[in-house]
């Protein structure tokens, strides 16, 4: 009688861990994708660092630095962002 439970235990139990297994599998391929939008066309949604906006990247306007992208929803944020970062990376002109 105990060879019995042990036997479906083990069953279970290899259930479990074929579901772990599976969710894992599923979970790293769903992780590649942002979140997912109603629209077919994924559209990448970006953040202005200066006053916190989204906008789809293509109509943001970019700024090139060191390696790294940002986006503004405005030339007046981009200039903002750019004096914010001047003023701290060191010495500035006379302004
Ligand atoms: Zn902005």
């Amino acid at each position: 009688m105990l060879s019995i439970a042990i036997r479906i235990l083990s069953a279970i139990l290899l259930i479990w861990l074929f579901r772990r297994l599976l969710g894992m599998f599923l979970g790293s391929a769903r992780a590649n994708r942002p979140k997912d939008q109603t629209g077919a066309s994924s559209n990448h949604m970006v953040k202005d660092p200066v006053c916190g906006m989204y906008m789809d990247a293509r109509l943001a306007v970019r700024l090139k630095t060191n390696g790294e992208d940002f986006y503004f929803c405005s030339e007046d944020c981009k200039n903002k962002y750019l004096s914010q970062s001047a003023g701290s990376a060191g010495n500035s002109a006379s302004g």
